[in-house]
């Protein structure tokens, strides 16, 4: 039947669907310019705050890995869903312990594990019968005093904890730098991530996942070795309360 909300909801889903081939054209040009494959490459759309039927038309269009940043909402969008979409869910917001049981019990993946209180947490909680918690160890890698994460001096020792826990399988390292507009300036931080990351993988720890990038600087990631790219705005629009 033809309602004004189907058509609105057309205009939507067209709408998500070419911004994501205009994000996946970035990623395929990025990784060209890099030297890299492009399949080497994850996208994880960004979904916070937005309702779920922008969801629905990112799944129409292709894309089933999604993050959120808040368990609550995150928590509704995957029970709204269900769990025959065949959708990845990605918990990528900070992460407090009375919060844990819950990404535990409806996330595949946690990016933010920035302390082994709460990776203790999480491999507890997570159900037997699920495969193991997808983790990255978050860390700060601009030493902004307002961001969470561990020091960089921290996450080896953090990452061997983690890796032995029976319920969390570590998967590799996620950060959020400080903004910049330039390339160079945003490629700084983005490779001392990729610096640690290698370090950590030659200590022994099998990581293959560096989740670095959004809207603004994903470029700049996938020259530095980005793996997982978490993007937004460029998928969904602009966030009105973020
Ligand atoms: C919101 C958010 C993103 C997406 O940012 P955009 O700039 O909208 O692409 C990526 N990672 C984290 C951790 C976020 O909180």
């Amino acid at each position: 039947m033809y309602t004004r909300a189907g058509e609105k909801f057309q205009k939507i889903m067209s709408a998500i669907a070419d911004n994501l081939q205009a994000i996946r054209d970035r990623i395929a040009r990025a990784a060209n310019a890099a030297g890299r494959e492009d399949s080497g490459i994850r996208l994880l759309a960004v979904s916070k705050t937005k309702p779920l039927s922008d969801i629905e038309a990112a799944l129409a269009a292709g894309q089933t890995a999604f993050g959120e940043n808040y368990v609550q909402e995150g928590v509704e969008k995957c029970l709204a869903l269900g769990v025959d979409r065949g959708v990845e869910w990605h918990f990528i917001g900070p992460l407090q312990s009375n919060k844990s049981r819950s990404v535990a019990e409806h996330f595949d993946w946690v990016h933010t594990v920035d302390r082994l209180k709460i990776a203790e947490r999480l491999s507890t909680q997570r159900p037997a019968h699920f495969p193991p918690l997808q983790v990255c160890v978050q860390v700060n890698i601009s030493g902004e005093a307002s961001k969470s994460g561990c020091t960089p001096a921290e996450a080896l020792v953090l990452c061997q904890q983690v890796s032995q826990l029976p319920r969390l399988q570590l998967r590799g390292l996620m950060a959020i730098p400080e903004p910049a507009d330039d390339i160079a300036q945003q490629r700084e931080p983005l490779r001392r991530l990729r610096v640690l990351f290698d370090e950590i993988r030659a200590a022994g720890l099998p990581l293959d996942t560096l989740s670095m990038g959004m809207s603004h600087d994903l470029e700049a990631a996938i020259a530095e070795g980005a793996t997982l790219i978490r993007i937004g705005t460029a998928i969904f629009g602009e966030r009105n309360n973020a």
